[in-house]
């Protein structure tokens, strides 16, 4: 199979995953912060050196609290129902999945409505400017929400304009990095980012289930946990523990998906995101220069003069695309993945909400020339 789909997840992992996988079941598969025997321990210092390389790779400092989750959907629920008060506003990016979209709307309606997001525009040929942001700023804004990558039209977003919106206007910036994490590089610190939401399962090249955020130490104060429960800290309180972060780890922690993080995160560091983000960027080069001369097809998301990463979604001009993405599939062995990938609101900023969405074909740095030509002579034949 030509497998084209890595924005929804990526195969093959890292080429290190079987190895830390059998070294973690060597050790064996204890529990941590609560056993007190020499495995667990060494699986504790496991997970202590993954935090550290989390941090590392997203060039966050030493003071910065990495809680891991079960990804980026649970990490946005996370800041967003601990973080908004009754009467908050937000000013979200005009991308914006339903990992945020969701529990926005679920708040709100917890809130009798007192709580109310602000889209930013979405202006085709030029970046935005300050003053296309500043009129949307209001008393009650307390955050801002980035789409780092778009997961619809691959749009990377210039994270040190928003950081700047960020600090002048003191907004809580938060950056979703599901699919700009292991693409582009990301500078937690220099952009002072407060919650930066990643996923294991994406670029990241580790298993499902895993991910986690990285948490300004101004924000940890102002953030209520998720999930309440067992820490194996302050056994004696029915309260949660304000450590770090503790306070954000509640129950047994997914251990295998952190390890594999480490696996991941050790791959990439060896290559190097920008040799990893090269490669995807060829790949989207090549697919578009041929997809030049396949009139039958439109490439969506793709006008304005923004920086573009990993991935290509498309339509056709007359044929139904769930049909084409399944003879992708049947006829040709090509995966790929059709519809709104969970984005309605960037498919209504984009203009394809209406008609269904896109056929998206997404790259890793695994993917070859030849698999790119055999989508290509695929969507000519079904031109
Ligand atoms: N945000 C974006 C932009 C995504 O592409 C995805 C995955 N489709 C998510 C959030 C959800 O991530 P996860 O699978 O880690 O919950």
């Amino acid at each position: 199979m030509v497998y084209l789909d890595n924005a929804a997840t990526s195969v093959p992992k890292s080429p290190y995953l079987k190895e830390v996988m059998d070294e973690y079941l060597n050790i064996g598969a204890y529990n941590i912060s609560r056993s007190s025997y020499k495995g667990a321990y060494k699986l504790e210092e496991y997970i202590f050196d993954t935090r550290e390389r989390v941090r590392e790779f997203f060039h966050a400092k030493s003071d910065t609290t990495v809680a891991f989750s079960s990804g980026v959907t649970q990490s946005l629920n996370l800041f967003i129902n601990g973080f908004f008060k009754k009467g908050d506003d937000v000013l979200i990016s005009p991308f914006e999945h339903n990992a945020v979209m969701r529990p926005l709307e679920a708040l709100s309606k917890r809130f009798d409505g007192c709580l109310s997001y602000t889209i930013l525009p979405y202006i085709k040929d030029r970046a935005l400017k300050e003053e296309d942001v500043k009129p949307l700023i209001k008393k009650n804004t307390r955050a801002i929400i980035i789409n780092h990558t778009s997961n619809v039209s691959g749009r990377v977003e210039d994270i040190e304009f928003y950081s700047g919106i960020a600090k002048k206007y003191n907004l809580i910036l938060v950056v979703d990095a599901a699919q700009g994490a292991g693409s582009s590089e990301i500078y937690f610190d220099r952009h002072s980012i407060d919650f930066l939401a990643f996923t294991n399962h994406k670029g990241l090249l580790a298993l499902q289930g895993g991910g986690g955020a990285l948490i300004s130490s101004r924000l940890c104060g102002q953030l209520e946990p998720l999930i309440y429960g067992g820490t194996g800290s302050n056994s004696d309180s029915f309260i949660m523990p304000s450590s770090l972060p503790d306070k954000f780890e509640a129950g047994t922690q997914n251990i295998l998906g952190i390890i594999s993080l480490s696996a991941g995160l050790r791959f990439l560091c060896e290559v190097g995101v920008k040799k990893v983000g090269e490669h995807k960027n060829r790949c989207c080069s090549l697919f578009l220069e041929a997809l030049g001369s396949l009139p039958s097809y439109e490439v969506v998301g793709r006008d304005t003069k923004n920086e573009y990463s990993g991935l290509v979604s498309i339509r056709h001009r007359t044929k139904d695309i769930g049909l084409l993405a399944a003879s992708l599939d049947r006829d040709f062995d090509i995966a790929t993945r059709v519809g709104l990938h969970c984005a309605p609101l960037a498919h209504k900023s984009l203009g394809t909400l209406e008609s269904g969405g896109t056929i998206r074909f997404s790259f890793s740095y695994f993917t070859k020339d030849e698999e790119i030509e055999a989508a290509l002579k695929a969507l000519k034949a079904l031109m």
